[in-house]
């Protein structure tokens, strides 16, 4: 087992035959990854060094302290917090040879396309066909709010492919290529007024065989690994104190004496408290993670993220009073990353709207704590044992 002094050694090494002030950025992450310091839980061989997950901390310190580029992790989030476990837990090795090292290091950007029109909680209840044409699948269909396909190389997909079984065994688990000429990405404009998502319409796409991840008709349980590393990435992003939206409206509370009330202290200081427990847990699960992949508890750290960035965004323009209300920048923006704390207090406060819709609603998530966390009754499902193409839709 490689330990935090057999990390730092290497990275030193790293960091000697690449110095930061004269390599180039893309060359040194390159070298990062092939020196097993990318993550270094993964395999070696994958970016990794089959370390504690834990230890990762220790490299990128001395990376950080020695001016090394990092990989930008907030504009290829996607591709780090559900793509790659996916991939590593279910792709071949050639797969995993192909798609991990590009992905880490953000030559190619990764979209993730799951909803659908009529599925979005219902996920399982998703139309999107693919239908097996010799070593090819032929898809057709339509996904909706895709996150970042339009400066997207690949996505992962699931689609139906046997629609005469219940809804959750006839999905199979695809890499799309997002350059195909089948492939069309269009705006979604939000309510910030910029487009992050798309609708993509995918007509007679053609994807090999060699890009299916996991067996056909799998697809469901593979997309669970996806579901729960997604909730963690949205809701367990790793955060210094006052690191995520408490940390604007602590400062304007410093900054701007005299917009203070004794109500509003209140409410900051609860609000102030709840974030840090969050920061907190979300460490903890990051430590059970070093066990292996997250269960169902992602869940419970997503929905405090959501309804605490919702609070926390609403107390930020009720402080500001009048100059709150204000949101002059309805720019039509594609970006490329998501920033939850930056710009201005009004994006922040519309922005985080969708926190508690991305990822799984905050109901379906409640659910997914009640049944498989606190071993509640489920809800009643009837449509569990009738094939997809009988469904009323
Ligand atoms: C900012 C943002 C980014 C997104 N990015 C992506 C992406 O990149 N890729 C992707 O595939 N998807 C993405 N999504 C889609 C997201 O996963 C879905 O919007 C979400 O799963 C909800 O689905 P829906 O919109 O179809 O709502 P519906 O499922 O129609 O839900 C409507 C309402 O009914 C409630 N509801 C539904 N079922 C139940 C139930 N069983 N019990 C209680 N209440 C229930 C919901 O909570 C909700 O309030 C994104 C969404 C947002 C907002």
């Amino acid at each position: 087992m490689t330990d935090a002094a057999e990390l730092l050694r290497r990275t030193r090494e790293l960091l000697a035959a690449q110095p930061p002030a004269t390599t180039g950025r893309l060359d040194f992450l390159r070298a990062r990854f092939d020196a097993g310091l990318a993550w270094v839980h993964f395999p070696q061989g994958l970016g990794g060094l089959d370390a504690p997950r834990s230890l990762q901390a220790v490299v990128d310190a001395e990376l950080e302290a020695a001016g090394a580029p990092d990989n930008d992790p907030r504009r290829i989030g996607i591709g780090l917090g559900m793509a790659a476990p996916t991939i590593l837990q279910y792709g071949t090795e050639e797969q995993q040879q192909r798609f991990l090292r590009p992905l880490w290091t953000g030559e190619e950007v990764w979209c993730q396309l799951f909803s659908e029109p009529g599925a979005g909680s219902d996920l399982a209840a998703l139309g999107t066909r693919a239908v097996r044409e010799g070593d090819h699948w032929v898809v057709n269909g339509q996904k909706v709010w895709t996150s970042s396909a339009h400066v997207a190389r690949w996505a992962i997909l699931i689609a139906r492919t046997d629609p005469d079984v219940p809804k959750h065994r006839g999905i199979t688990y695809f890499v799309c290529d997002m350059t195909d000429p089948g492939v069309e990405v269009r705006p979604l404009r939000q309510i910030t007024g910029e487009a992050e998502f798309n609708e993509v319409f995918l007509t007679d796409v053609r994807i090999p065989d060699s890009r299916r991840l996991g067996g056909i008709g799998d697809g469901w349980r593979v997309a669970q690994t996806t579901l729960n590393n997604e909730r963690v990435a949205i809701g367990g992003m790793r955060l210094p104190r006052e690191g995520g939206m408490i940390g604007p409206v602590s400062r304007t509370w410093r900054e701007r004496p005299e917009l203070r009330t004794h109500d509003l202290h209140q409410r900051l200081l609860r609000l102030w408290v709840e974030a840090e427990v969050a920061r907190l847990t979300g460490e903890r699960l990051r430590q059970q993670l070093v066990a292996g992949q997250p269960g169902p508890e992602g869940a419970g750290m997503k929905l405090a993220f959501a309804r605490l960035n919702q609070e926390i965004s609403g107390l930020e323009v009720e402080l500001r009073g009048e100059e709150g209300l204000l949101y002059d920048d309805w720019t039509m923006r594609r970006p490329e990353l998501v920033d939850f704390t930056g710009r201005d207090a009004g994006y922040r406060y519309l922005r985080s709207k969708g926190n508690s819709i991305e990822g799984g609603t905050s109901e379906v998530l409640l659910n997914i704590v009640a049944e498989r966390v606190l071993g509640l009754p489920a809800e009643p499902r009837t449509d569990k044992d009738v094939a997809w193409k009988d469904l009323s839709r």
